[in-house]
């Protein structure tokens, strides 16, 4: 995870989110969208994933059609899924929490 000057929050991680989320978090959550996590595995034995990231139902469901799932595990695949969602770049980990606390990672 990479870091982020938050305006509010100062130094915080940096989340990779998809642009509709990332909207969604720069309106503090107006919006209602709902994320879903997208997993890259790194191999099915792999119990933890090595990345995620955020992105919204649309952006899921383009995954999903054509991954069948938003477990990837492979990295070359998880390329392709990150061009299928709309990159919204990364948002602070932080401003996320507060608009989507159920999602918010430990
Ligand atoms: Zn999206
Ligand atoms: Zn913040």
């Amino acid at each position: 995870m990479g870091l982020i000057i938050c305006t509010r929050h100062g130094k915080r991680g940096l989340l990779s989110v998809c642009a509709h989320i990332a909207h969604e978090v720069r309106r503090g959550g107006q919006v209602g969208l709902c994320p879903e996590k997208v997993e890259l595995y790194w191999g099915v034995d792999n119990p933890k994933p090595e990345l995620y990231c955020y992105v919204c139902r649309a952006c899921g469901d383009k995954i999903r059609a054509v991954f069948g799932t938003t477990k990837i595990m492979n990295p070359d695949q998880w390329e392709s899924c990150i061009d299928l969602a709309a990159d919204g770049g990364g948002v602070c980990a932080s401003c996320f929490g507060e608009v989507f606390p159920e999602s918010k990672e430990a």
